[in-house]
């Protein structure tokens, strides 16, 4: 199945109001995919009215049948898995072992919250006089607004869709520009497994900023799940505080990838290149700098820079390429900056850091000698470019490891026993102990500091989607 290139409002694909569209880009080459529709603000306040129609019946739907919707969406995204990830890797670039394994993963959020759509608990309590009964209910939240980035379009996209429905809530999903027709993919699947006209919409306004402001200042919304940057982000919970919309946030992340002393480097160099690698470093979990105990520091250099090496870089069409397109030639002059940036302020190139001439690419790198502070240090580098900081004391790896804006995620290898002590010490929503990806559908994923608000997945995620309501009974 092909992809639909229109907004998808009240159960139609529909063009937008003024008929615009834009073009949507392979970045492996330039060439244009699509032109997909241009929503206007018009066209997002219909979603938001369809959404906000569709809710009633929605939310009284009974569990196990939402269940087995979603459920069905699982089936459907499985055996289709192929086809969504050759989408992904036209409009994202991506390597192809990259997209296969997002479109599993995406899936499997539908298969998770298809289980945590007939499990939504409430409870009973005992006022502390004794004598009063108090009930405790969850109900869902409401139409809820869904905005997701290009880095994952898939999974982004799923980690919010499912559990909103699980809960009962309809939705507008506004994924990112760069990447709306693995969106409408995934819409069409929930389509065609049987999700009621209105109870998920899709549209992508261009601009973006004031149409997305207009929905959030719509009396119906009551709910936005955000996954972007820190940047947007804080705008958007200033958006929602007019209104006082429940916001969850997903936002960046600078992770440390910490190799104590006597770590096994084999071990850690694997973990490594899988926390650094995936998705081609364009991960908000992606180890962004790596330190690296003074013991140990050459030999680790030496084995990631010959593992980097080994990586073939091209188009993700092509099956064989470990290392696809960044999404847009902007992020990938963006890397170069970093990198040139980090040059400047003394780090050594151990690798790569020439971008080729022709499509959004950028090379495996490896910096080496780098400060502890810098630029590239402190800024989520979205690329495959390792920055490697050595440290003598396991206190001072501490104290630089949490010397950043965000929280999100933190990889730790090392002796099991003191890995487990310092990842009490690292103040992350998530810390992985000689382990180089989390990603689970059972695992509450999310920050602290300003990696964001929130939960996602897991039996957590849905909670994002429902409210409490207690109701005092005199009996
Ligand atoms: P982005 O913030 O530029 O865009 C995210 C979404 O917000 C897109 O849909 C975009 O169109 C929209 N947007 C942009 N400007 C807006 C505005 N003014 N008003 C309303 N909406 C606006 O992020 P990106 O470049 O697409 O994605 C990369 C970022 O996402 C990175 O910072 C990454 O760490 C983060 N991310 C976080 C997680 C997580 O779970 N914490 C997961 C994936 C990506």
């Amino acid at each position: 199945m092909i992809s639909p290139h229109d907004l998808f409002i009240d159960g139609q694909w529909r063009p937008g109001a003024d008929g615009r569209r834009f073009a949507v880009h392979d970045p492996a080459d330039g060439s244009e995919l699509a032109k997909f529709a241009a929503a206007t603000e018009a066209d997002c306040l219909t979603a938001v009215d369809a959404a906000a129609d569709a809710l009633a019946g929605w939310s009284a739907t009974p569990p196990r049948q939402r269940s087995e919707i979603l459920r069905d969406c699982f089936d459907i995204l499985t055996a289709e898995r192929e086809q969504l990830a050759a989408i992904i890797v036209a409009e994202n670039g991506k390597a192809y072992a990259d997209a296969l394994g997002e479109a599993a993963y995406a899936a499997e959020f539908f298969r998770w919250f298809a289980e945590e759509a007939v499990r939504i608990g409430g409870d009973f309590r005992l006022s502390p006089s004794g004598d009063k009964t108090i009930v405790v209910r969850r109900d869902p939240i409401g139409v809820s607004v869904l905005i997701t980035p290009w880095n994952f379009p898939a999974a982004m996209a799923t980690r919010k869709i499912a559990p909103a429905l699980a809960a009962g809530c309809s939705v507008v999903l506004k994924p990112a520009t760069q990447t709306p027709l693995t969106a409408a993919y995934i819409v069409e699947v929930l389509r065609r497994a049987g999700v009621p006209a209105g109870v998920v919409n899709l549209v992508t306004p261009v601009p973006t900023g004031p149409a997305v402001s207009a929905m959030l200042h719509h009396p119906a919304v009551r709910k936005l799940s955000f996954t972007g940057s820190t940047e947007v982000g804080r705008l958007l919970l200033r958006e929602a505080a007019d209104q006082v919309v429940s916001s969850s946030m997903e936002l960046g992340g600078n992770a440390p990838f910490v190799v104590l002393p006597g770590a096994d480097l084999d071990a850690a160099v694997e973990g490594a290149m899988v926390a650094k690698m995936r998705n081609g470093g364009c991960a908000c979990t992606a180890a962004n700098r790596f330190y690296v105990h003074d013991s140990l520091v050459e030999e680790f250099t030496t084995r990631i820079t010959v593992a980097m090496k080994g990586l073939t870089m091209g188009p993700g069409a092509d099956r064989s390429n470990d290392v696809g397109a960044l999404v847009s030639p902007e992020e990938r002059d963006k890397v170069s900056r970093l990198v040139e940036q980090a040059v400047a302020e003394g780090a050594t190139v151990a690798l790569g850091g020439e971008p080729p001439a022709i499509g959004a690419f950028y090379p495996p790198t490896v910096l080496t000698d780098v400060r502890h502070g810098s630029e590239i240090n402190r800024t989520e580098i979205f690329g495959p470019v390792t920055a490697i900081v050595s440290f003598s004391a396991v206190d001072d790896a501490v104290a630089m490891a949490n010397d950043t804006i965000y929280g999100l995620i933190a990889y730790l290898y090392g002796d099991p026993g003191q890995a487990l002590a310092v990842a009490q010490r690292i103040d992350a929503g998530m810390v992985a102990v000689n382990r180089g990806v989390l990603s689970d559908p059972a695992a509450p994923f999310g920050g602290t500091k300003q990696s964001g608000l929130g939960r996602e997945g897991s039996s957590e995620g849905i909670l994002e989607f429902l409210e409490e309501k207690y109701i005092g009974i005199e009996v």
